[in-house]
């Protein structure tokens, strides 16, 4: 995206949108409906449907039926793969419509959207591959009177909660692998960012995708979310959030034993030892944890460097913060933009103000900006963090990095282990043995070798510990949505139990 391009402008009033169930799209009629406000300009931007229970239930009977009928579950892989390639090259002519709702209501810069909206592109692709290559297994080696198949089925109908940091792109990363796995969807995004995974409807169905296949309800966590988790004709449900709730979605799920998806909080560690490149490696630490305002539940949040080189580390991750764009997401050269909520920018300012209260020191930032309107928070280093801290601990969900020095590889190790969490890890070093050995030994999902927040649509995404159940993307995120069953094939005469 040309960064020298005027900032675009704001809609002169709010969207409405209704909500999709069995190919039809339904209009809010005498329901309640929730205004979004963007979080960059505070002007209401958009209007979603507050769904009710049975329009859930709505939507789950018209996923069920699409499942049941076969109308996706059953037709050949590759029907499903030439859907998904169409879908890759809708959103390629969207991207500007779906980036420009993707900003107004998550407040993250419109250059960034875009190049989150064109990576999802590749993902349908990748997906339509993985739809064609899924395949079982077969035992040969079981006598001459046997034979045995392993099949994967899909696991039925599917329950997606996703939220507001990522509206588009997290969606991306579940719904391609879903669909090429042969399940039906019900989605429920959060009710503050919904806008893009309604276009998603739009374009799955000028793809192709057959009615009922995908359907989205709009809505609150607390009672449509809620309600999908215990809904009994759901067979999966993928969330994506924090850890409390996922944890509320476990007990949810008991009522069926729904396969549950969980990809929850992190607190991720960015290891930094004095042999890396050092300018690198600031750069790669402060996009880990400005990139989208630190809301990502990968973003590099504690860095772990070592002592001899920790104070010039410090400074030179504050100098890139100096230089970086904060501002208007709607002006094509921002690169970090508003806060999402009002209640994620208190969670923030609240544990700024407990580092400086349990004495950590602020190196840069630890302020909110004041641009006239919407919520923005500069940037903030806070050294001497010790492992007590609550900003040590806690996920912050915001631009916020607490330094912890090191002296030894160990203890780099044992304090990149001291977490509850275990979804993401940096490592930052030019000695390929200190690399592997860091690599193996702290226990997180994924890990990044000097660099961080790379990604596509081959590696699968999913966390350790606390931080989740479950893969999604990349052929294990298609498998994650299919279920295995074992055939056993008698040939010839069977040994008879009664002679
Ligand atoms: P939540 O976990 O509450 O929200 C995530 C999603 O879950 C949203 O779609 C939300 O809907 C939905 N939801 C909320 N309550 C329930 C429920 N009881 N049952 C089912 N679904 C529910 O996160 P918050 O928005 O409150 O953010 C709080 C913290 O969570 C952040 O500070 C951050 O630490 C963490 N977080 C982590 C994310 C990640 O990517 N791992 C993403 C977002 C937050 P709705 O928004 O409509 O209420």
């Amino acid at each position: 995206m040309d960064k020298n391009a005027p900032a675009l402008s704001l809609p002169a009033e709010p969207r409405e949108f209704g909500f999709l169930v069995g190919g039809q799209w339904i209009a809010a009629g005498d329901r309640e409906v929730f205004e979004r406000s963007s979080p960059a300009h505070d002007v209401p931007v958009s209007k979603v449907v507050k769904c009710t229970p049975a329009d859930l239930d709505m939507a789950v009977a018209a996923a069920r039926e699409a499942f049941e009928d076969g109308r996706w579950s059953r037709i050949p892989a590759v029907e499903r793969a030439n859907v998904l390639l169409r879908v890759a090259q809708i959103i390629r002519r969207r991207a500007d419509e779906i980036a420009y709702w993707e900003t107004l209501e998550n407040g993250k810069p419109i250059a960034q959207a875009r190049s989150e909206v064109d990576g999802t592109a590749g993902m349908f692709e990748y997906a339509a591959g993985a739809a064609r290559a899924l395949h079982g297994d077969a035992f040969n080696n079981l006598g001459d009177g046997m034979f045995g198949l392993v099949t994967r089925e899909p696991i039925g109908v599917v329950g997606l909660i996703t939220p507001w940091n990522f509206p588009f792109l997290i969606l991306c990363e579940r719904v391609p692998y879903i669909l090429a796995a042969g399940c039906t969807i019900v989605a429920k995004p959060s009710e503050v960012t919904s806008a893009t995974t309604l276009l998603l409807g739009e374009v799955l169905q000028e793809a192709g995708v057959p009615d009922g296949v995908f359907n989205v309800v709009t809505g609150s966590g607390s009672t449509i979310g809620q309600a999908m988790t215990e809904h009994l004709d759901i067979d999966m449900v993928s969330f994506t959030g924090s850890t409390a709730v996922g944890r509320s979605c476990v007990q949810a799920a008991a009522g069926n034993f729904k396969k549950l998806g969980l990809e929850l909080g992190g607190k991720n560690p960015q290891i930094v030892f004095a042999d890396a490149n050092l300018e690198d490696a600031a750069d790669g630490v402060a996009f880990g944890i400005g990139f989208n305002t630190g809301q990502c539940c990968v973003s590099g949040s504690r860095l772990i460097v070592e002592r001899s080189v920790a104070r010039e580390f410090e400074q030179l991750v504050a100098s890139k913060f100096e230089k970086i764009k904060v501002g208007d997401p709607l002006d094509p050269a921002t690169q970090v933009g508003a806060i999402t909520t009002p209640a994620q920018n208190k969670t923030i300012m609240d544990y700024i103000t407990k580092g400086r209260e349990q004495g950590a020191r602020v190196v840069c930032g630890g302020e909110q900006l004041d641009f006239g309107r919407g919520q923005y928070i500069a940037p903030t280093v806070f050294g001497d963090v010790t492992g007590d801290m609550a900003i040590a601990r806690d996920e912050i969900f915001g631009p916020v990095l607490s330094v912890m020095p090191f002296d030894t590889e160990e203890e780099a190790i044992a304090i990149a282990n001291d977490t509850v969490y275990g979804l993401a890890a940096s490592v930052w070093t030019k000695n390929i043995d200190k690399a592997l050995n860091v690599t193996r030994r702290v226990r997180a999902g994924r890990f990044w070798v000097n660099t961080t927040l790379s990604g596509g649509p081959e590696l699968p995404i999913g966390g350790f510990k606390q931080s989740g159940w479950g893969r999604e993307a990349g052929v294990y995120g298609v498998e994650e949505y299919t279920q295995i069953k074992s055939v056993h094939i008698e040939i010839g005469k069977r040994d008879p139990w009664v002679s």
